[in-house]
């Protein structure tokens, strides 16, 4: 593999649990009312050293969002989704952001969540209630 460029981000920073790559900072949380299969997940209006994968339609809670999943650049840990479409209006201000779960990122404090044991419905789902 050839060398990653990585950026470095200053602030209060959110990591990738694995390998300590940033990601993200807690300014630019747009909610924290998510879900993932796994428990929790933030909101992220903007997201930093991850590639995605394969655009695709999935059904959430909040009704059909054309995503794609998200990698972290160095270690390739799926993080989370990114939304590219919401079908419904009132779903539209997610487009462009990233969804990162709770459980596969360090906060800016070093703190770790593990995964829940409770099941939300149909995977990998988003709450903006
Ligand atoms: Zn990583």
């Amino acid at each position: 593999m050839g060398r990653l460029f990585l950026l470095t981000l200053e602030g209060r920073i959110y990591s990738c649990k694995h390998c300590g790559t940033h990601l993200a900072l807690s300014e630019n949380i747009v909610s924290k009312s998510f879900h993932c299969r796994h428990g929790k997940a933030y909101l992220f209006s903007k997201i930093v050293n991850v590639t995605s994968g394969e655009v695709e339609n999935r059904m959430m809670m909040t009704g059909l969002h054309t995503v794609a999943d998200i990698f972290c650049v160095c270690c390739g840990s799926i993080i989370g989704w990114k939304y590219e479409t919401a079908h419904e209006k009132n779903q539209k201000y997610k487009e462009g952001k990233s969804v990162l779960e709770r459980f596969k990122i360090s906060g800016p404090d070093g703190s770790h969540y593990w995964a829940s044991h409770e099941t939300h419905v149909a995977g990998s789902d988003a709450d903006d209630v």
